[in-house]
């Protein structure tokens, strides 16, 4: 059986111990004594709360946050409570996962709020760990090693069941009993578990048939679908070639109508360049026209003047011829005249 001595109780708000309390045991026999209400059994109710008791009763309070230091006369309440067990592990015997460790120191935490945490060498924990270390070692929340006041009176009266629960885990039956009590635990939820795992079976093979039939019509359907593509495909092809001849007609006939509008554009350039030379030579008339119409004007103002100049000169003629006509009758006269004297001279 493996043995663990208690070697120190380290409390701090927990009931009656306010401040940090460390109690060392520094020998196997230790007595704790002191008046009445001094806090001797609140030293064995830590202890027991530490190793997991979860009853109120048995700490001798209402509810579980009793045990945290409720507040005196002169005290302020504390919001929370923390007892730190410290074992040694002296002759070595505590066996898994702690053997090796010559001391092993289990805490517990409990806070206002009811939130309760456990750790062992300072490392949170369950619950669990720490009963599973005292399993079969005589110690634990309820176990015959802590014997306090009335306790002896309970083992006399002990019903017989009680009793066997006390001797067997003196014997270090209690470990292997709840070691049975565990697989035999185990083996019923492994039971349950392969009944459940049968339904999972039989619901699953019901689910199989259906999804097969599901994949069936998603293999028809899947075919469909490739048809569908293929066929879309080739409609696809054949429009492209469609269009394809249809691109090329209309480029042909692009073509043709680039020529036309080519050929008809260097026929505007001609037209263009046509009646650019047109209108310069009606420009060129036109100046030709002045200048046949001033020609015209100024012949016309000529031939007027002329024949002013001519009708001047007609009058002069007349004037002349009857001046001329004028002078020969003069002459005439004279010759007359002439004649006659001659004649009247010679006579
Ligand atoms: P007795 O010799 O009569 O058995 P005792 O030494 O065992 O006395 P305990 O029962 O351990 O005394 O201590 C009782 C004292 O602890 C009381 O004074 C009580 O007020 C105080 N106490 C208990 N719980 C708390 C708490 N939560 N907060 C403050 N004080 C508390
Ligand atoms: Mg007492």
């Amino acid at each position: 059986m493996a043995q663990m001595r208690l070697a120190s109780i380290k409390l701090a708000g927990f009931k009656s111990f306010v401040d940090p309390t460390v109690i060392n045991f520094v020998s196997n026999l230790t007595a704790v004594v002191g008046p009445n209400g001094c806090g001797k059994s609140n030293v064995i109710d830590a202890v027991r709360w530490v190793m997991g008791e979860s009853s109120a009763k048995n700490l001798r309070g209402e509810n579980s946050t009793d045990v945290i230091f409720n507040g005196s006369t002169q005290r302020k309440q504390v919001s929370q409570a923390s007892v730190e067990l410290r074992f040694e592990n002296v002759e070595g015997k505590l066996l898994g996962e702690y053997a090796h460790y010559h001391e092993i120191a289990i805490k517990r935490v409990v806070t206002r709020d009811g939130d309760s945490q456990y750790y062992i060498n300072q490392t949170r924990c369950r619950k669990k760990d720490i009963t599973d270390i005292f399993l079969g070692t005589g110690l634990g929340p309820r176990s015959y090693a802590i014997i306090e006041q009335g306790m002896i009176s309970r083992f006399i009266e002990a019903k017989p069941d009680d009793l066997r629960v006390y001797l067997e885990e003196a014997a270090g039956i209690s470990k292997y009993k709840e070691r049975r009590r565990e697989t035999e635990n185990r083996i019923r939820h492994t039971r349950e578990n392969l009944t459940r795992l049968l339904d999972i079976k039989e619901e699953l093979e019901k689910q199989l048939t259906k999804l097969e039939k599901q994949a069936e019509t998603a293999k028809v359907y899947h075919e469909l679908k490739k048809d569908e593509s293929r066929l879309q495909a080739e409609t696809f092809a054949l429009n492209y070639q469609n269009y394809e001849q249809e691109l090329v007609k209309l480029e042909a006939s692009i073509l043709v109508e680039n020529n036309k509008l080519e050929e008809l554009l260097t026929e505007r350039q001609s037209i263009e360049t046509a009646l650019e030379k047109d209108r310069l030579q009606l420009t060129e008339s036109r100046d030709a026209l002045g200048e046949v119409q001033k020609q015209f004007y100024q012949a016309g103002s000529d031939i007027s003047s002329l024949e002013q100049r001519l009708a001047h000169h007609q009058t002069r003629q007349t004037q002349l011829n009857q001046d001329c006509q004028q002078t020969e009758t003069a002459i005439k006269q004279s010759d007359h005249t002439l004649k006659q004297d001659t004649g009247q001279k010679e006579a």
